[in-house]
């Protein structure tokens, strides 16, 4: 119950994007891939290695 209601919400999240840079793909651009320094892609950079770190701990799998 609660891995998939902390799946769904950052889903929500990332996709909603950044309304500068809507390409911004944390997945594939990592944080080499913000523009100018700005502070939504960084965020939505550090959702993405936070669910993934996030995701290791609730799975398990190290
Ligand atoms: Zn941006």
């Amino acid at each position: 119950m609660f891995q998939f209601n902390y799946k769904l919400k950052v889903a929500e999240r990332v996709k909603a994007g950044c309304n500068r840079h809507p390409r911004y793909n944390p997945e594939r651009e990592g944080r080499g891939g913000i523009k100018s320094g700005c502070s939504t892609c960084f965020s939505l950079s550090l959702i993405y290695i936070r669910r993934g770190y996030l995701w290791t701990l609730l799975t398990g799998s190290f």
